[in-house]
């Protein structure tokens, strides 16, 4: 992993939501989205947050970008305090940090020329005008990889790795320096994935980008990102340098995770191998342990007692009574 000083710090981050379930009485349940999460991500890396659906990844992805307000916690880009800031400060910010979504086209609107909707940010942020402004389209189509013809389409015209370029040009467009990349290529055909993934490689090298890569697949991580954290539950349960934590992970859900994970070296046998039980509600985790029902390794203590952090060298920390001294 780089050296460099962070660039976004995440600490103690917490969002609970309220919610109402049940049929035909719903009762209100609280759910806890973010339980306390910390990370950061240093300039010009790559940092991966990954889990399976529900852990609350895209939560916290959301969460420092205020999208969703977080309940508690801190969050620092460079020396601005996030969460202090008033409306038109984080509307500031957010021409810095800029997210991509999974699904680009839900945050196109249908009815707008690729063109318009490229141009608008920068127009809003008065980055440019008039011919600049066109000319700065243009340049932006080709970075992704389109024709400069794209501009005159609307997104319905465009492939799903074609809209994704899209999205991705819309987030490049007000220069940010951080990407939260949500679940980027994920729904796209395999081989189209790693296009995209190969794209974003290459904005992060020609531009210095700094990306938080919000993924449930840590294969993907493994290849794009130099660090990681791994969620459950609203929880960090292991955090590290990439290969090393992919190679050699400590949490025994890190260890489920990278066993069904296809092993990104097109040479090496694929293996692929269920993870055993569902994900409990974030509404109701399991005392102890929140992994305990699912985990080989549980005992007795993991039943009643939530594992304190444990810094492990090199980088690396885990959550888990199998590393108490
Ligand atoms: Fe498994 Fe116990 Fe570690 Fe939790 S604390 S992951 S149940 S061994």
């Amino acid at each position: 992993m780089t050296q460099a000083a962070p660039l976004l710090q995440v600490e103690g981050l917490r969002k609970f939501f309220t919610v109402k379930r049940g049929f035909p009485n719903p009762r209100t349940v609280t759910v806890r989205a973010l339980d306390g999460v910390d990370f950061g991500v240093r300039e010009g890396e790559a940092f991966g947050l990954v889990g399976e659906s529900g852990c609350g990844k895209s939560t916290a992805g959301r969460a420092l970008l205020r999208l969703i307000e977080p309940d508690e916690g801190r969050v620092r880009f460079r020396d601005t305090d996030v969460l202090a800031l008033d409306r038109q400060a984080l509307r500031a910010l957010r021409r810095k940090i800029q997210i991509v979504f999974q699904d680009p086209y839900a945050s196109l609107n249908p009815k707008r020329l690729v063109g318009k909707a490229l141009a608008e940010p920068m127009r809003v942020h008065g980055l440019a005008e008039g011919r600049a402004l066109a000319e700065r389209v243009r340049a932006l189509l080709d970075e992704v990889g389109l024709p400069p013809e794209a501009a005159e389409r609307y997104p319905h015209e465009f492939s799903g790795g074609q809209r994704q370029r899209i999205g991705i040009a819309r987030a490049l467009s007000v220069e940010p320096e951080l990407v939260v990349a949500d679940e980027p290529v994920s729904a796209l055909d395999v081989s189209i994935q790693a296009q995209v993934l190969l794209l974003l490689r290459g904005l992060q090298d020609k531009r210095g980008l700094s990306y938080l890569f919000v993924s449930h697949d840590l294969g993907v991580v493994r290849w794009f990102c130099q660090g990681v954290a791994v969620m459950y539950l609203g929880r960090i349960v292991e955090r590290g340098p990439l290969p090393q934590m992919f190679d050699e992970p400590l949490h025994p859900y890190t260890q489920t995770l990278r066993a069904a994970s296809p092993v990104p070296d097109p040479r090496a046998r694929v293996t692929m191998v269920r993870i055993e039980g569902e994900v409990p509600s974030a509404s109701a985790p399991p005392p102890g342990c929140h992994f305990h029902p699912r985990c080989p390794h549980a005992t007795e203590r993991c039943r009643v007692e939530y594992p304190a952090w444990k810094e492990m060298g090199q980088g690396r920390g885990v959550a888990c009574h199998l590393y108490d001294r």
